[in-house]
């Protein structure tokens, strides 16, 4: 084990575990998150530090570049439509939050192409839906730098996985129903901020001004 784990878990077990001693056993039965948190596996995104949350808040979704198969071929990633499936129907979750950020790999990746995953062909196949994001930028924005690129990508990514998730008709049904709320963000690792996209707007929004308009 790395000495980094071996400390961590002392750490843990000698002073978070404490703090957090009472709540632990109150969860130790049962859980109820409030919030579905869709991020992607990316080590610098640390969703439970960025909105503050204690254990038993969110329950969480982590898989390279946060997406979410459409319903017609939610087979492709069961893993992440059955997680869906569980926080939605039993945990009742009142929110789903897909959250990209910058400079994401898997974003970098499907951006790149399909020849240069050619050594990884299990990435290849998953990001492939992507590709339908990709054929966009490269059609609308072909005459913007890489960076500008690369922006767009992880900011269309999150849009298009907001949209799947409205795909399945339990989702669907429980958002008009106004039982459930699906919101997009992109976490700008370098400056700590939090873009919400405003779909009145079709624009991502710094999160504080976000609240400010939808009070
Ligand atoms: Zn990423």
């Amino acid at each position: 084990m790395l000495e980094r784990l071996k400390n961590g878990l002392t750490n843990f077990k000698g002073v978070t575990y404490k703090k957090y001693e009472q709540l632990y056993q109150d969860l130790e039965q049962k859980q109820n998150p409030h919030t579905l948190f869709i991020a992607c596996s990316d080590s610098r995104v640390d969703p439970e530090r960025l909105i503050d949350s204690e254990p038993g808040e969110i329950f969480m979704i982590r898989n390279i570049a946060n997406t979410i198969p459409t319903y017609e071929l939610s087979q492709r990633d069961l893993t992440t439509v059955s997680s869906v499936e569980y926080a939605v129907e039993v945990l009742g979750v009142k929110e789903i939050v897909v959250c990209g950020h910058s400079n994401c790999g898997g974003c970098a990746a499907a951006l790149g192409g399909r020849e240069k995953l050619e050594h990884l062909p299990f990435t290849q196949n998953y990001l492939e839906p992507l590709e339908a994001v990709k054929e966009k930028i490269e059609k609308n924005h072909n005459h913007e730098d890489d960076d500008s690129k690369a922006r767009l990508m992880e900011q269309m990514n999150v849009i298009e996985q907001v949209e799947h998730l409205k795909t399945y008709p339990w989702i669907k049904q429980k958002v008009e129903n106004g039982d459930l709320e699906i919101e997009g963000w992109l976490y700008d690792i370098k400056t700590g901020s939090v873009f919400v996209y405003d779909e009145a707007t079709e624009a991502f929004c710094e999160s504080e001004e976000y609240q400010n308009v939808h009070k």
